[in-house]
């Protein structure tokens, strides 16, 4: 391992371009630059603690090359720096810390001691410092490497400390900095320690794979896939693991950035790995990733604001397109059905609780008087069906629409092809088999996707059939209702609506999508009319997308309807043939997957 370098005093021209302000917010950014210094140090191994949220106590220790006594005082001290010596090393600097001011600015605002020792000297150093006052330098016996303790974070600067949240967020948003370094250096041993219980104890990891089993527990990395690099001889790397939708979260907090090894907050990357899954996620949500983006240096500005460091990319758009891309071509081949798994109470965050399953398994009596009733509802499972494997899918019946697709189908996938219908359940839900799994599906929101596709394909070539009443449809909208119906009326003409406005101000439904008259009656045409002029809009989707849904919803099989078992089958069928099969418009999952290996745990035949 390298001899640290001299450290020096910074060219102030060089100071002068380095940002001004506080690093120092937070104990997080307390943690992350002391973390980022240990590694710069090239340790193998970094220890991290903190009580009452860090504001109390930070320790960070590390296995690094250490300083000497001369190097150590230098290093607390503002403005210097050993990682770089001249105004152009800015630019092009790899080291993670390169201000040359983190230890002098935690130094000045805490009660610090720091312990360092190099590999070649006999005996370490120790400096105490306060308010960044040196109060004491000595001979001290350690192992090589540094360890600092920031006592009091802000004991003299009330203002500040007045800002603090308190020991769970600020110690939850140092946890988060420390798992941010860790899923970017997986040789690295991080150990995380929050008051006093080890949160986080990653030893260096063959893979990101691993290294996420680690940080985010085995529950959330289990589901999660090597994202495809689809041009790997651009000018962008893109690499990493994203998860299935059902980890999706209500906020960015799970989606992890690093560009050129270092976390950052790139909101271009990370709107990038939201597209790419486009409708599979439920509204608002995120998904949970780790995202690698390697760019040469010079085309990407770091550390635009000195705390939070986020990025600029000189070419975003290229950037965003070679994520959603990778991001879009991992996802098509990976398995993205709902799994049914208790949260087994493993994450890292939650240590102490037992690793109890946090399954609630009601007991189920069997009711001898019902049974006979009950099986009537699960006669599919004998005869035709059974022999009924979906192998031969690809001449599916759509539901809904005028031609098949069956060109444009891809490649269907395996747990899909041998999915065999058992019954339905509540009217609402088919249970299937598959590959040593159960499947549930919601029969509703699976029509209503197929439906959708249908609508939207149909559409695609122009206006979709139309049926011109005999009688017009006459409804008397509200002023509001009016005023939807003119914001929308272009979108609902090109899909076969026809209206009229009467001088009596009632309106006269003309025509309609022929499949309207043909699938529903009048009632129901006279529900949906009512759900199209409703003032309801997401704002997200267009007109003619939001009434194609809209649509798509009355067109389709509903909850709490009893399907014949053909109907079972061509839903199934239609399953095979879509594009999206696994989320409602909407976004609700269509299919939940409970394993062999689940059951076998809720029934405790396994560990
Ligand atoms: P910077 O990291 O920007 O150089 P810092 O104030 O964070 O500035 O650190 C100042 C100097 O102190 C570093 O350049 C480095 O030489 C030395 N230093 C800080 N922490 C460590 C450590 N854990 N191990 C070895 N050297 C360190
Ligand atoms: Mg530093």
């Amino acid at each position: 391992m390298a001899t640290t370098a001299r450290v020096q005093a910074l060219d102030r021209r060089v100071y002068e371009r380095i940002a001004a302000g506080e690093v120092i917010e937070r104990p997080a950014n307390v943690v992350k630059e002391l973390v980022e210094n240990a590694l710069d140090a090239g340790a193998m191994k970094v220890s991290t603690e903190v009580r009452g949220g860090g504001v109390e106590l930070i320790r960070v220790r590390d296995d690094g090359a250490g300083m000497d006594r001369e190097d150590a005082l230098l290093a607390i001290q503002r403005y210097t720096t050993s990682k770089l010596a001249s105004l152009d090393d800015l630019d092009t600097l790899g080291t993670l810390g390169f201000r040359g001011e983190a230890l002098a600015s935690i130094a000045a605002v805490s009660k610090m001691e720091l312990v360092t020792k190099t590999a070649d000297a006999t005996t370490g150093t120790r400096i105490s410092i306060q308010g960044g006052e040196v109060i004491s330098v000595d001979d001290v016996g350690s192992t090589t490497g540094t360890a600092i303790e920031v006592r009091d974070l802000f004991y003299n600067v009330p203002a500040r400390r007045r800002f603090m949240k308190g020991p769970g967020p600020e110690g939850a948003r140092v946890t988060d900095a420390v798992q941010r370094l860790a899923l970017t250096r997986l040789d690295v041993h991080f150990v995380h320690v929050v008051a006093g219980r080890e949160v986080l104890n990653a030893p260096p990891a063959s893979s990101l794979q691993d290294r996420a089993v680690a940080v985010l527990g085995r529950d959330t990395a289990r589901y999660m896939f090597p994202i495809i690099d689809t041009d790997p001889d651009d000018k962008v790397d893109v690499s990493g693991i994203v998860g299935k939708p059902q980890l999706a979260r209500p906020n960015r907090a799970q989606l992890y950035v690093s560009v050129n090894g270092r976390p950052v907050d790139a909101p271009t990357v990370a709107e990038a790995v939201r597209a790419a899954y486009g409708e599979i996620l439920f509204r608002g949500r995120w998904p949970v990733a780790i995202v690698e983006v390697g760019v040469e240096p010079s085309r990407v500005d770091v550390n635009v604001h000195p705390a939070k460091r986020e990025v600029l990319f000189r070419d975003a758009q290229m950037v965003a397109g070679a994520v959603e891309d990778g991001v879009r071509a991992t996802l098509a081949d990976a398995d993205l059905v709902t799994e049914a798994a208790p949260r087994r109470r493993e994450a890292p965050l939650d240590v102490g609780v037992p690793t109890e399953p946090e399954v609630d398994v009601s007991l189920v009596v069997p009711d001898v008087a019902e049974a006979g009733a009950a099986s009537a509802q699960t006669d599919l499972a004998g005869g035709v069906l059974e022999e009924d494997r979906l192998r031969s899918a690809l001449d599916f019946t759509p539901i809904v629409g005028e031609e098949p697709r069956s060109e444009d189908i891809g490649h269907i996938p395996s747990w899909l092809v041998s999915l065999r219908p058992v019954g339905q359940i509540m009217d609402t839900y088919i249970v299937c088999e598959g590959e040593d799994a159960m499947y549930l599906i919601d029969q509703h929101a699976l029509a209503e996707r197929l439906t959708y596709e249908s609508i939207k394909a149909s559409a695609a070539h122009g206006r979709l059939k139309q049926q011109t009443m005999l009688e017009p449809i006459v409804l008397q909208p509200t002023e509001g209702q009016l005023g939807v119906l003119e914001a929308r009326r272009d979108a609902l003409e090109s899909l076969g609506f026809a209206f009229f406005n009467a001088e009596d101000g009632s309106l006269h439904v003309t025509a309609l999508p022929s499949m309207l008259g043909q699938k529903l009656t009048q009632e129901e045409v006279d529900v949906l009319l009512q759900d199209l002029l409703s003032g309801e809009t997401s704002g997200t989707v267009t007109t003619k997308e939001e009434a194609i849904r809209s649509m798509s919803c009355h067109l389709s099989i509903r909850a709490g309807q009893r399907l014949t078992p053909k109907q079972v089958v061509a839903l199934l069928r239609g399953m095979a043939g879509s594009h999206d099969p696994l989320a409602c418009v909407h976004g609700r999952p269509t299919a939940i997957r409970v394993t062999k290996g689940e059951l076998e745990r809720m029934f405790k035949r396994t560990e």
